[in-house]
């Protein structure tokens, strides 16, 4: 069993970082859970990018791409180099629930000491 150690995901996600299947909430409305089917950058001017989202059950809206999110899911593949042999390796995290990934240990070794294992 691969070993995550894992930070909780405590910095503020910003709405560019959202790819499809993502779930998120805006902070004012946090129990509003919005799923993202399909995200577009468009380039409005040099300091200006908006993010056109499309969502299930709404109409699709465009924000500024720095617009801060709520995320409630947001499952990556994050890939890490073994802690120990320098293995990379491939994890599957939800990072609103699992955290961020800091370090890893493959399934090489023995987890031990402070690593985590992933959910
Ligand atoms: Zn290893």
């Amino acid at each position: 069993m691969t070993s995550v150690v894992t930070v909780s995901l405590s910095r503020p996600i910003r709405v560019h970082e959202l790819r499809p299947g993502d779930i998120f909430a805006f902070p004012d409305a946090p129990h509003t859970a919005l799923t993202v089917l399909d995200t577009r950058e468009i380039a409005v001017s040099s300091e200006l990018t908006l993010v056109h989202l499309t969502l299930t059950g709404c109409e699709p809206i465009s924000l500024p791409r720095t617009t801060q999110v709520t995320p409630l899911r947001m499952v990556r593949n994050v890939a890490l180099k073994c802690l120990l042999c320098g293995k990379p390796t491939e994890t599957e995290l939800n990072l609103p629930r699992d955290g961020e990934p800091i370090s890893v240990v493959c399934d090489d070794h023995d987890p031990t000491g402070t690593a985590v294992p992933a959910a």
